[in-house]
């Protein structure tokens, strides 16, 4: 079967009136009906006439009063962002006023003022693109790509305070935002007007755009090519944030099967919330912890309304991400006993740094195959300077907390020996300078396929273990997590990939350590049986998906699911497992029938 690309246009092109379907990548779910807005930005024409030279200190304090004005608007940008979302996001637009004011660039413009007597605009125009070309040809690395964009975005800023143009003119209530691309600082303001859903032509799934839109619970969908040459401001749009299709222009019965769609959707999500704060426990009476994946820690303000029982897995990586370096011991620990003072008393499970595979280290450094190169745990062992720093500024926060610590990407027995060495300097290290610690449970993440095989030996060394299926899928499969091309290869309910979680599960608990899992599989409710059926300790997902889990979790029979993890791990293919799952949730919750 040919995979379900995006951008593929059945609908007839370049007719503005008839209906247009297209698809793209949903990258925030939910649906969205409304009028388009269409948001295009100004195309800039550069004045490239030569400039007398007695004109040269009036381009540079025109540079001057653009570059004040564009500095007040980040920290608008800034400020409204920390409000709503965090200091995490907030950093994007602090590294953003950073590159306004880089020295660097400020001489080249003044140069090319002075020298070769260009405009203030064409100056700024010349030097960053010239900026933009070294990042260009890196652009592969999507941490490279991002401060590419985010250059874009400042010299886009600095060109239109010189013209003196503005942003964003009135958006009209319930509007679907269509453009080619937003800029994280777009995503901001419109994030203030009422708007309901955004369709994009370009956009990655983690780009800040999509990050953003998912922590504000904006749908939206990303990769579909032409929408924006393809719709008029205005034209009815739906935006099915679920399986990524966009319709523009729908007939009346389409729009109507939609409104009935996002109806639905909207009572299933009032029916999961049901008896939300009541705590996870099969109908038979099997406790199961359902977490959250946390991103964020503002996401955290949503733990109590989405129901969740704690933190399964807190990933650090933002702090290096947002910045481009890894933050200072003490920031660090700043940055987590805030954060776990706001996790109040819920458990929180804080991940290591997962830098590397698309997530990338250094400018410089490029690997052939990211993904099985420099990462995670082989990046901390390497480096015990980032190591130490992270592991004592937790340690120092967890003071009186309930946290538990764990390591991603661990391959053996040996690197599970390496982390335990450089725990135990840690704490003589702190012992010694007697500074306040807590000892917290340490395990590690199971997310390749030489870490099931030796989890008997592995399980007897750490204190529990957490599945990372996104991972131990395209391991186990060779299928890369991240490519278009192979995607509908990327299956996690391939049998294979099962029976390495079945096996986990089984060498946790004949060690005695409790076994968790945080990889996307679990926000897919088809397993939710299979997992509890395997014993699964915790759960742990995205935020808006726990109230599901756990409304399965509440109408569920341990026993059944028992016999249903029997009956799937005996099957041979991912269609078989699929369809079965399928059947069974519906005959057991046939409610579910619309939702699966
Ligand atoms: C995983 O691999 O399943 C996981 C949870 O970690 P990440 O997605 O951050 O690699
Ligand atoms: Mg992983």
């Amino acid at each position: 079967m040919q995979p379900d690309r995006p951008g593929l246009h059945p609908g007839k092109e370049n007719d503005l009136t008839a209906e247009l379907r297209l698809k793209g990548a949903p990258a925030s779910r939910g649906y969205a009906i409304g009028p388009a807005f269409l948001f295009k930005r100004d195309i800039i024409s550069i004045d490239d006439r030569k400039i007398e030279p007695s004109e040269t200190e009036e381009q540079k304090d025109k540079f001057k009063k653009s570059i004040e004005q564009s500095n007040k608007e980040l920290i608008k940008i800034s400020t409204i962002t920390n409000q709503k979302l965090g200091e995490e996001f907030s950093a994007i637009f602090d590294a953003q006023v950073m590159m306004l004011f880089d020295p660097e660039v400020t001489r080249l413009i003044h140069r090319e003022i002075d020298q070769n007597l260009l405009t203030a605009e064409a100056a700024t125009e010349k030097a960053y693109n010239l900026q933009i070309d070294l990042l260009r040809a890196a652009a592969t690395d999507p941490y490279l790509a991002q401060r590419m964009a985010d250059l874009e975005d400042v010299k886009f800023r600095i060109l239109r305070n010189l013209q003196r143009g503005k942003l964003l003119s009135h958006v009209e209530d319930s509007s679907v935002i269509v453009s080619d691309n937003l800029t994280p600082a777009d995503m901001i303001l419109f994030s203030r007007q009422n708007i309901v859903g955004i369709a994009l032509d370009f956009g990655g799934l983690t780009s800040h755009v999509a990050l953003i839109a998912r922590s504000l619970n904006i749908p939206l969908v990303i990769g579909l090519h032409k929408i924006s040459a393809s719709v008029k401001n205005g034209d009815e749009i739906i935006l099915d944030g679920i399986d990524g299709n966009v319709i523009a222009r729908p007939t009346q019965p389409v729009l109507e099967k939609y409104l009935k769609k996002k109806e639905k959707f909207r009572k299933f999500i009032a029916i999961f919330e049901t008896g939300i704060s009541e705590p996870a426990v099969t109908l038979d009476g099997k406790k199961i912890n359902v977490l959250a994946n946390i991103e964020f820690r503002d996401e955290i303000n949503d733990m109590q309304t989405c129901g969740a029982e704690g933190i399964g897995l807190y990933r650090t990586e933002h702090l290096f991400l947002s910045r481009g370096y890894f933050p200072s011991e003490d920031h660090q620990f700043k940055y987590y006993s805030s954060l776990f003072s706001q996790a109040k008393d819920w458990p929180v499970t804080i991940r290591a740094f997962d830098v590397g595979g698309d997530k990338v280290l250094e400018s410089s450094f490029h690997e052939m195959n990211p993904f099985l190169g420099w990462r995670g745990i082989r990046i901390m062992l390497d480096r015990p300077d980032i190591f130490k720093n992270q592991i004592r500024a937790i340690l120092r926060a967890s003071v009186g907390r309930q946290v538990k610590l764990m390591f991603p990407m661990v391959h053996n027995l040996t690197q599970v020996h390496q982390i335990k060495d450089l725990m135990e300097e840690v704490y003589l290290e702190l012992d010694r300078k007697e500074i306040p610690y807590q000892k917290v449970p340490v395990g590690v993440m199971i997310e390749v396929p030489s870490a099931v095989i030796m989890s008997e030996e592995i399980a007897r060394e750490v204190e529990f273990f957490s599945l990372g299926t996104n991972d131990l899928t395209q391991y186990t499969l060779a299928v890369d997590r991240g490519n278009d091309i192979i995607s509908s290869l990327y299956r996690e309910l391939e049998p294979a990939v099962l029976r390495l979680i079945n096996r986990t599960v089984l060498s946790g608990h004949q060690a005695g350590i409790p076994v968790s899992l945080c990889g996307e599989l679990g926000s897919n409710i088809l397993a939710t049986p299979l997992l509890i059926g395997m014993g699964m300790d915790d759960i742990s997902v995205v935020i808006r998906r726990v109230p599901e889990v756990k409304y399965l979790v509440k109408n569920l029979r341990m026993e059944d699911c028992i016999r249903l993890k029997d009956e799937i791990l005996a099957l041979g293919t991912v269609g078989e497992v699929e369809a079965r799952l399928k059947s069974w949730l519906t005959e057991h919750l046939p409610q579910f029938a619309g939702y699966i």
